[in-house]
């Protein structure tokens, strides 16, 4: 069954035929990315010391105002590539030293990103393939991505709905990320890392938090803490970056450093040992990366 043909790939349930129509990810049939790439802006775990093996799609089906990589996100930036060609860019990412191959925004691109990564491990693949997403996932779909992922990165970004309508225009976003994480921590099971600290399965959830959202964010941690307890890591991030479009007051300016000490305490009151938090001033654009579309085209060996 083609399911860009009626397309319920994510939460918002378009049902649009891709092939035809554009919704509210505007993406069309095709796979788009905006760069492929090693990466070490991740957790250590992830980065390691040689990077992480990112691809970055283009489109998101958040679309927060917020969002540090509008230009994919939110503007679509990127270039059309086959499904031959995806799986060629995750071998040419394990070449290049790649401690895993990282898929930033998947969502969009299930299909095509089952048929690439099944193409690649029969050509070689064998390091671990990351899942990195919003989190606004539909859980059936997720199931399909069964045996092919090893580490799940979803955000959970809101504990009530009116900040996930208001910011990401997603009515059901707290549902689908619980029903979401369930699944994919049932595909994983807990975190194992290798000798080298390297996570090679489970499930980290990343929270970044946003100004005037600190109780928000203790649900979060009260959520995930007592469904999972340690089978989990949390990754508590300050880097929030205002970006020059939003339009909300109260987003226009970066996170208070007391409130993100006050989580942290909160987290660690609460219980929880299995968790990244961000040491120092890390609200900076350093974080987002060039989408210069390296890494795309395949380089011709004479
Ligand atoms: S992936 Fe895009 S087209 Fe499909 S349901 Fe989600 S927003 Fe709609
Ligand atoms: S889910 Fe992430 S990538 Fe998508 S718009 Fe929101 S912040 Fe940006």
């Amino acid at each position: 069954m083609n399911l860009l043909k009626k397309c319920e790939l994510c939460p918002r349930m378009c049902k649009v035929n891709r092939y035809q129509q554009l919704c509210f990810c505007h993406c069309d049939n095709n796979i788009r990315i905006a760069l492929a790439k090693l990466f070490f802006y991740e957790e250590p775990p992830i980065s390691g010391t040689k990077g992480s093996g990112a691809i970055f799609f283009s489109g998101c089906n958040l679309k927060c105002v917020f969002c540090q990589n509008m230009e994919i996100s939110n503007f679509n930036k990127g270039q059309k590539i086959t499904i031959k060609r995806l799986s060629e860019i995750m071998l040419e990412l394990q070449n290049k030293g790649a401690h895993n191959i990282n898929l930033v925004t998947p969502t969009m691109y299930i299909p095509g990103i089952i048929k690439a990564i099944k193409k690649a491990k029969k050509g070689g693949l064998s390091i671990p393939i990351i899942y990195n997403s919003s989190g606004y996932e539909n859980a059936n779909i997720i199931k399909l991505l069964d045996g092919l992922i090893d580490v799940y990165l979803p955000d959970f970004k809101y504990f009530d709905n009116t900040y996930a309508i208001k910011y990401s225009k997603a009515n059901n976003y707290v549902k689908n990320a619980q029903s979401t994480i369930e699944e994919m921590v049932r595909q994983t099971g807990p975190c194992k890392f290798n000798k080298q600290g390297l996570i090679t399965k489970g499930v980290i959830v990343r929270h970044l938090m946003l100004p005037g959202l600190k109780e928000d964010t203790k649900k979060i941690l009260d959520y995930l803490y007592h469904t999972y307890h340690d089978n989990i890591y949390l990754s508590i991030m300050n880097q929030y970056t205002p970006n020059k479009y939003v339009e909300f007051n109260e987003l226009k300016k970066p996170l208070k450093e007391s409130d993100y000490e006050e989580i942290i305490l909160y987290a660690d009151k609460l219980g929880i040992k299995n968790a990244f938090c961000q040491v120092g001033g890390t609200v900076s654009e350093s974080f987002i990366p060039d989408f210069n579309f390296e890494g795309i085209k395949k380089i011709k060996s004479f």
